[in-house]
This record gives structure tokens, sequence and C-alpha cells, in this order.
């Protein structure tokens, strides 16, 4: 909502001091939290926010809003009152810098321009600032020609960079930009508004309040950059946020050996240790670290050559964490032995570092357990089974190069040297590893393709640091001994040279680089669940076991799983599974032995001859049972009744119809094959997907179905005979009319009774119900609920017919889908809300309303996502049914969803 000012049009600027943390929406997650440090009496140099609002305004219109103008003319004024200095003044200049900061972090994404209000007159004036220090005052001309270039006027990058690495080349080998005097930065400055003017077709502007203008332009346009729409499109961020722009008082951390910029964790990002972590780069710029001019030194260090800077700063690291409750990622610079705080939020972190730091606030009382439970992510769970390099293979392998450990997991692969080519081959399914120098937002579409990374610049809060720690890719930063050569296509490192395409293995949890293929294990935590003794010791096991024990009993949702044989069964329910909410009978005909006994089913042409198939199939389907009830003794197991068309079970008709033509030319006897021919042309349908299938093939094979029901009774009545207590739920695929489900019912009730009467069982639980996978069905439910003990929304089908998407080939158009924002997320992953979820939210409510005992789950894929399990516990389900790896997850979710309302989690701070 626009903020307006009853005097005048909406308020588009915001004071430091007017703001708080909670204004993210308006002022950006960084101009909320200058404010809010601000407010808590901490050193930030003064400024203000122009808002999201007036960014949305601009890119709506194209135009700079009506009054925005005037607003940054009169804060402009205050903040040069405020500090006693002129923007432009020759004498002694303000300089200020201008970042960008949406509600959520994009890092990287968004550009700042540092030194704006520099020109070739208040270069003088910052020299005499800094006591007639003209390097220091060409050295922050330079920069701000250089970024003003490529971020506000997009003059490519790189002509900028190799200019200064001429420069630094003929100082000699191993040259820094820290060697160039200031006769020299004259001459650079010189040539660099050369490429500009070449490039821009005017001169450097000298005026500095045209420079703020324009800058503030470029960033509410990176706003619709490709590289901010792909970071958003992956990360599901809307697009309609808009970036708020933070115009600050310049302080400088490239004045001398006593100044110097760094990037602050109160806690390990990687490891989630209690222990100060972070980077500190002497006499340099903010964006140096970041870009990995210069290897960075480890914030401790900063304890020797600056005790009181580092004093203060962690003491304010303490006060942000009490402040926030939760683990702070700070930018600082120290400007001649003073220290400023530029910027802080709430740290990324990794998925093993989140649940360590959960676990360790909720012992230090900073949090509560609710709270602990809300702060890790469900969707990056599974991460935390990630494998290692084996522990026998890493002793006695020789790391070719070392690097930080920027991101946790090991990974295999081959080498690429670029984004694109690491895209290209990771789309194909080929595991590499992208191997730069540094990255730049420009890579992110190869880098998330990749299964690691590997740079030989740059420090843990480098770009490739950020990113993959944020996407859970395991990587290897700021390895210096790696020498890459791209004309060779090759990098070398301690001797040893890897080419393009050679594997190399990278370990995320201690840096190292190794040739070749390593050997990966199971994560701790997989180790752990196992009963490993050494590994229950570790910390993320007890926080695991916390939180799950937690989790479980927060949450309203049941976890079932989806498991078709009696090894799965056991592996759910040692992961949590409180049941089996699909078994899908089809994968036990899919075995090989009894291919022969389907097919004679199918071929029947005699009520005897089918009958006879059944008789042979009938142990089989029954053993099949014995085994998944005893796995899952005491809990309820939904048993589907078969549901592929039958043509699934024979061969493919053109390969056959080839292997026919083939042998009759040849002279051979072909009888055999034509006959299954002409079954299979028989069989073929138009599509297949809305054929002779489900339900319907029940109707058509009546004593299909009786068989199932028979071997799945007789199998309950054995294991209860052993002693056991199997719950049992009988469920009926693709039912789109209430009289399907009757009849099916009403046939096969009997078949089970005769079974238990036979065998003197009677049995704890004994349902019937169906699927809702067909949209009439779930419009429909009112009416099907009243023959029907539960429901069970087979989404993938719901999804398919309800969208009318093939569920098999959405890959060849949803990537199109994506970009072009026609879907917010893949609807075979994520429920269609609006959709999609509508029918099942109609087919819960009328069919409770039916029948008020039905219960109700799900058991399409969408049972293990995160967003979609929210969404069950929204509408008011029984139960979610997902795939045994996912039990965890579902867990967690279920429980976050029931929590969510009761607490507010500060995370997104
Ligand atoms: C479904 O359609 O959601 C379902 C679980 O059944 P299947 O995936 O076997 O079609
Ligand atoms: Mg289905």
């Amino acid at each position: 909502m626009v903020t307006v000012d009853p005097k005048a049009g909406p308020k588009y600027i915001y004071r430091f001091t007017e703001g708080n943390a909670q204004m993210r929406e308006l002022l950006g997650g960084k101009g909320a939290n200058l404010a809010e440090m601000t407010n808590m009496g901490l050193h930030v140099p003064p400024g203000f926010t122009v808002t999201t609002e007036a960014c949305m305004a601009y890119l709506a219109s194209g135009a700079w809003p009506e009054g925005l103008g005037e607003e940054v003319e009169e804060h402009l004024r205050d903040l040069e009152t405020e500090m006693a200095k002129r923007l432009g003044d020759a004498d002694d200049p303000l300089l200020v810098s201008v970042r960008s900061g949406a509600k959520f972090s994009m890092p990287g994404m968004m550009d700042t321009v540092l030194n704006l209000g520099l020109n070739d007159e208040s270069v003088h004036g910052l020299a005499k600032q800094s006591g007639g220090d003209m390097r220091f005052a060409l050295d922050s001309y330079r920069r701000f020609v250089q970024m003003f270039g490529k971020i506000v006027m997009e003059v490519p990058a790189e002509k900028f960079e190799h200019k200064l690495d001429e420069y630094k080349q003929r100082k000699g080998a191993g040259a820094q930009d820290t060697d160039l005097d200031a006769s020299d930065l004259e001459a650079l400055l010189n040539d660099f508004r050369a490429i500009y003017s070449e490039n821009v077709g005017e001169d450097f502007p000298q005026e500095p309040r045209d420079q703020l203008r324009l800058a503030i332009e470029a960033v509410f346009k990176s706003w619709n950059g490709k590289r901010a729409r792909d970071y958003r499109r992956q990360n599901k961020i809307a697009d309609d946020l808009g970036t708020a722009v933070n115009v600050v008082a310049m302080v400088f951390g490239n004045c001398g050996m006593d100044s110097g910029t760094g990037v602050a964790f109160t806690r390990d990002p990687a490891t989630g240790e209690r222990v100060a972590y972070g980077d500190y780069l002497p006499n340099a710029q903010g964006e140096d670290v970041v870009a990995g001019i210069r290897n960075t030194l480890r914030l401790q260090e900063l304890a020797d050559l600056d005790p009181k800077s580092y004093s203060e700063l962690r003491e304010a690291m303490d006060t942000l964490e009490r402040h926030y409750r939760d683990m702070c990622d700070i930018e600082f610079t120290i400007e001649k032995g003073k220290l400023w705080i530029l910027q802080t939020r709430v740290g990324k972190r990794t998925a093993f570092a989140e649940w360590v730091m959960a676990y360790d606030m909720l012992e230090e009382r900073l949090i509560r357990e609710d709270e602990a439970l809300l702060r890790v992510d469900a969707n990056r769970l599974e991460q935390l089974f990630k494998p290692v390099i084996k522990a026998d293979v890493k002793a006695s392998a020789h790391s070719i190069a070392r690097g930080l450990n920027a991101s946790p997991g090991a990974a295999v692969g081959k080498v690429v040297f670029s984004a694109d080519e690491a895209e290209e081959q990771g789309q194909r399914g080929e595991h590499v590893i992208l191997v730069r120098r540094e990255t730049t937002p420009d890579d992110y579409h190869g880098m998330i393709r990749s299964q690691g990374i590997l740079t030989s610049a740059g420090g843990t809060n480098s770009h490739a640091a950020v990113v993959a720690r944020g996407e859970g890719i395991p990587a290897v930063c700021g390895a210096d001994g790696i020498k890459i050569d791209p004309t060779s296509r090759s990098f070398s490192a301690n001797g040893t040279t890897v080419g393009h395409g050679e594997f190399v293995t990278i370990d995320g949890f201690d840096g190292a680089v190794y040739v070749g293929k390593l050997e990966l294990e199971e994560s701790k935590l997989e180790r752990a669940r196992r009963g490993d003794e050494s590994a229950r010791q570790e910390k993320i096991w007890k926080a695991f076991e916390r939180f799950m024990g937690h989790a479980d009993s927060a949450r309203r949702l049941r976890v079932r799983a989806n498991a078709d044989t009696p090894d799965q069964a056991r592996n759910a329910r040692e992961r949590g599974a409180e049941g089996i909410g699909l078994c899908r009978t089809e994968h036990m005909f899919l075995v090989e032995e009894r291919v022969a006994a389907v097919r004679q089913m199918i071929f029947a042409s005699t009520h005897e001859e089918e009958e006879e198939a059944y008789a042979q199939l009938l142990p089989l389907q029954r053993d099949d049972f014995v085994g998944i009830f005893r796995a899952m003794d005491g809990l309820p197991v939904t048993v589907r009744l078969l549901d592929p068309p039958l043509h699934e079970f024979l061969p493919d008709l053109t390969s056959l119809a080839v292997e026919v033509a083939l042998g009759k030319e040849r002279g051979e006897d072909v009888a055999d094959q034509e006959r299954v021919l002409a079954k299979v042309r028989e069989l073929h349908e138009a599509n297949p997907m809305l054929g002779l299938r489900g339900v319907r093939l029940g109707i058509v094979k009546s004593g299909l179905y009786a068989m199932q029901v028979r071997a799945i009774l007789e199998a309950a009545c054995l294991v209860r005979k052993e002693g056991g207590d199997p719950k049992v739920e009988i469920m009926i695929p693709l039912v789109a009319t209430r009289e399907e489900l009757r009849q099916m019912r009403e046939e096969l009730e009997p078949v089970a009774r005769e079974v238990l009467k036979r065998e003197g069982v009677a049995l704890s639980h004994l349902e019937w119900g169906t699927m809702i996978e067909v949209p009439r069905a779930a419009v429909t439910a009112r009416e099907i609920s009243e023959v029907a003990d539960f429901f069970s929304f087979g989404t993938n089908d719901l999804t398919q017919m309800g969208f009318g998407f093939s569920r098999d080939d959405i890959g060849k158009f949803l990537s199109m889908y994506e970009q072009r924002r026609l879907l917010p997320a893949n609807p075979f992953v994520t429920i269609d809300r609006p959709g999609v979820g509508r029918l099942m939210r109609m087919a819960t409510e009328e069919g409770r309303a039916a029948n008020k005992n039905l219960h109700l789950g799900i058991c399409g894929e969408h049972g293990g996502d995160p967003a979609s399990v929210a969404f069950c516990h929204e509408i008011g389900l029984d139960y979610v049914s997902c795939s045994p790896f996912r039990v965890e997850t579902a867990r967690l979710a279920a429980a976050q969803a029931a929590l969510a309302d009761a607490a507010t989690s500060k995370r997104d701070v």
C-alpha cells in the first residue's frame, strides 16, 4: 500500500531514523535493517532509503515518479547538513554510496555504486579530507568511474579489469592494486575515463546530482535485469516487489593500512558453530571482498591488527545477535581505526548449520522450541543426508589444492570452465564441477546445474560461496594454488594439469581438491540414523532427534509412505512413516517371472483360462502382501488395486511389428509373435492415460480385482494368525462416479467376507475407498463419499487431468512456462492451490459433509513437498503419503504448518 501524505503525493523516501526492521516490504531488507541499527544506537553512517514503491512506480511508467526528485533533493540537503559537507564540494565533499536492497536478500543480484559525488574537483577535496593522501583520493575516483561505468552505463566490466591488470603487471609479477602509486592511479583514471567515453558516447558526468539520479535509476532498472529475474524465478520471489535504494554517506576502508572492510558472521554459516567467522581485507572497499580481488584475512586476524576495532565489532555482533535472536551477517568498514556498521541481516547458512544453530540457540535459551523448529527449512532437510568422501579413501588421497570450505558436501564431476557449458551438460544429466577464477551473477544459471563449484580466488563471502551455500551445492573457494589457463582449457595445481572434461572431486567440508573420482559415502546423519554410535554423538544428530521428536508432537497431519515392497515399507517405517498411503500393485506384476502369468490373463479367451492365470498370480500376490503387512504391523496399509492399462505389460507395438516383419522376411516362424502383435493392436489406445485403466479395468476384468482382494485378505489373515495386527484399506483407482465405486464394493466385499469366514479371522481394520484423481470425482465427492470409507487424492493424475498437461511430457514446455511466469511453480511438484487445490478443498468439505467418518489423505508426489504439505494441513486432510525418503521432510513440514499460525518466526528479517 502506498503511504499517502494528505498534503502531498506518496512518501517515497525515509530517513534511517524513520524506519525499522518490520518495514522490509517498503524499505527492503537492507534499508529496514539500517534503520533498525540506527535506532539501536549502533554506529551506522547516516542516509536515507528510496522505497520499493518508488521503484515500482518508475518501472510501471518508465519515468521518474512525480515528487521523487524533490524528495531526493530535500533528503540530500538534510544529509549534507548533518554531515556538514556538500556533494561535489571541491574542498570538503560529501560522498555517498548507492545500494539496492529488496525485501528478500538477493546476493549479488543488484549492484552497489560507491564513492558517488567524485569529480575532477571534489577528488582534490577528498585528498584534503584524508590529510593530503592523493593516492587514496585517486583510487576512490577510479573505482567510482569503474563502478558507475559498469553498473549504471553498462560498459563491459572486463574493459576496466584488463586495464587495471595491465597496470599491475607493469609493476612486476604478483603486484596488487595496492602497489599502484598516485601517478599510476592518475594515468589509470585517465584511461578509465577514455574507456567510459568510448563506450558511452559522452564524457563521464561531472555533476554529482546527475550522477545520483542516474545511479538510482540504474538500481530501479536492475530489478528487471536478467540476473535478478533468473534469481527470482529460481527462488520463487514475486516480480512485483521492487527494490529499494539506499543512499548512504560514504566511509572509507581504502585509506591506508589502519582501514579496511569485511564481513562478519555471528556464527559459522557453514558448520553452525558458535565462533566468530568472516573475512577482513585491509585497505580495501567492500566490492573487493565480494569480487575476490585479493585473498582476504580471517576475521580473527583483525584482533592482532586492530584490537580496539575488533573488540567493538565483537560487541556489535553480540548486540545484533541478541536483538535479532538469530545469526547475523554484518558488513563493516574501519576508517582510520573507527568502526562503522554498513549492513546487517539474518545470515544465510547451510542446511547443516541451520540445525546446529537452532539447537544451540535453544540450549542457550535464546529461542524456544517451537521457534527452533520453524528455523529449519524442510525443503533442505534432504541435504543433511548428503554424501561425504569415504574416510579411508580420503586418508590416502593427495589433494592437489586447497581452498576455503565454502559450502559443505563432497562432489565428483567433470571439469567445465564456463557457466553455459555447466548448464548445458548439467541439463543432460552429466555431473560437472564448474571451475572458475571467481564467479559473477552472470554465472548463476550454470552454477545451479553443477554438482560442485571450485574457484581460485575469493573468500567465504565471494559470490561463488554465497550462491553455493544458498543452493546447497558443495563448493571450494579461493583455492589460490589453482591456475586456470583458458586457452588450453585446463588448470594446473601443484604440478598437476587437469584438462577440460577430466574428473575431479571437491570436498566442501574442508576445502580439498582431488584429481579423479573419489568414492563418496553417507553423511553423518545418515550414519547416525543407521545406528553408528560415534555419529550419534554429533550435535547434528542430537538436533535432528530433538527437533523431529518435537515435530511429531506438534503436527496434526499423519505421515504415511508410498511403498510397494517390504523393503520400502521397512525403510519408510524407520524414517517415521505411520502407515502406507499407497501400495501400487502394478509393480508386483512387472516382475520378470510373473510376466508370463500376466500375459496369460491378458490373452485368455475363456473364463477358465483367465481363472487359471489368476490362480498362478494369487499366491505370488499374497506373498507380497504378507511381507508388507508384517513390516507395517499395527499401521494402516492402503493397497491400490491394479491401475495401469494392460498394454503396459505387453511389448511395444512398433518394435514388435518390426520384429514380426523382419522375421517373416527371413522366412522364420513368427506365429507366436503375430498372436501377441494382434493382442497389442487390440489393446492399443489413442490416449492410454484416459483409456482402459483404473476402475474401468476392474469392471472389464472383474476376476482381476477379485483375485487381488482375495490375495490381500488371505495375507492379512495369515499375519493376523501369526499374532500381528494388519490394518487393511483397499483402494479403487480412477473412480469418476459414485456408481463405479458402489458396484465394485458390491462385487468385492463378499470376496473379502468369504476369505475371513473361511479363515475364521476378524480384522481390526478393513476399509474400502477410492482415489480422487479425476476432476469429476472431486466435483461429485458428496455422492461418492456416501459409498467410501476414505478418499486419497491422487494429485499426479488430478493435476494431469485438471490442467490437461501430460505428466510425462511437461518437461517440453515447463521451462518456457516458468520463464514467462505462466505458472508460479511446476504444478506436478507443488500443488496448484487455486485450481487443483480448490478441487481438493471442495472434495474434502463436501465429502465430509455427507460422510462424517470419511478419512482423507494424499498420495500424489505432492505429499512430500513442504508447500503442498502445508496446504494439506490447511484444508484438513488426515494424512499425507510420500516417498520413503521424504518421510522426515513431510513430518517436519507438517509440524511447521501446524506451528506457523501460532508462532511468528523472525528468521526472515
Ligand atoms: C496419482 O495419480 O497421484 C497417483 C498417486 O497415482 P499414480 O501416480 O500411480 O498414477
Ligand atoms: Mg494416478
